[in-house]
């Protein structure tokens, strides 16, 4: 499978960048006529096949690795390089966005390159899990703004909002979420939305903040989860919740 960008098709070709001719040619061994697929990163899927520096598009394909529903992760970025494994877990149990937030604990203060290597992160970890769409990576903003932000382009209707927070009395995650099968992607399509806090955890404004924007606080599980293993707990649970 190799991703391909809208301008690379033309007239039923596609034509082949020369890292793509080298991946198909050198790493994968195909020869001249053999099939691979090519992928948009949008849900599109092609079986094509090998000619010189192009492909023929042979025909469009039909997959399903996409959850029922539409997750958007908020995460306060944790220190050194642990959002390239939040991004690379979440992307492989089938997150839809990302929106890396610093919140008033958060240590880390990424360098502009860094959305460029997460995007690049996504993107891969897509393609080997055979997902059809490529989530979405947002560019860092504050912690209020992202939640504006996201919250922004909610339909409430269909929406399901949590705060994951390390202390005090709340309700599982899992208790929480709909059962399976009553989660849809048909018309209207249900989005949860889920934010994890830095090493140093959320502070009592962010959970009020939070709140007030609809959110509702969680826990998940009485142990405390370092800041990259939290998300993607959280998303196992989500997954595990909604896929029939
Ligand atoms: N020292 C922090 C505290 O006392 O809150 C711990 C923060 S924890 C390392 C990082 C983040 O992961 C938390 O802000 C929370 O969002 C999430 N997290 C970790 N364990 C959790 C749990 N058992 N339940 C809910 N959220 C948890």
């Amino acid at each position: 499978r190799i991703a391909i960008a809208p301008s690379q098709f033309q007239q039923g070709q596609i034509l082949l960048t020369k890292e793509q001719q080298h991946y198909l040619g050198r790493v994968l061994r195909l020869r001249e006529g053999d099939r691979f697929i090519a992928m948009d990163g949008k849900g599109k899927w092609w079986l094509s096949q090998l000619a010189g520096e192009q492909a023929r598009v042979l025909e469009a394909l039909l997959v399903e690795t996409e959850l029922p529903v539409s997750i958007t992760l908020i995460v306060a970025l944790p220190k050194g390089n642990g959002f390239d494994e939040v991004v690379r877990c979440c992307t492989e149990l089938g997150v839809t966005c990302i929106a890396p937030v610093l919140s008033d604990r958060t240590l880390l203060h990424p360098s502009p390159q860094k959305l460029e290597r997460w995007r690049r992160i996504a993107a891969e970890a897509a393609e080997q899990s055979e997902r059809s769409f490529v989530p979405t990576i947002l560019e860092p903003v504050t912690f209020n703004t992202g939640l504006s932000l996201v919250i922004s382009h909610l339909s409430f209707a269909n929406s399901q909002q949590y705060i994951c927070e390390a202390r005090g009395e709340f309700p599982h995650l899992k208790d929480c979420l709909q059962p399976k099968g009553q989660m849809t992607n048909d018309i209207g399509q249900e989005t949860i939305v889920i934010a994890t806090g830095p090493e140093g955890g959320w502070t009592t404004q962010e959970i009020e903040n939070a709140i007030a924007f609809g959110f509702e606080p969680v826990s998940l599980g009485r142990r405390i989860l370092r800041a990259v293993t939290a998300p993607v707990v959280a998303l196992s649970l989500i997954t595990a919740a909604c896929e029939v």
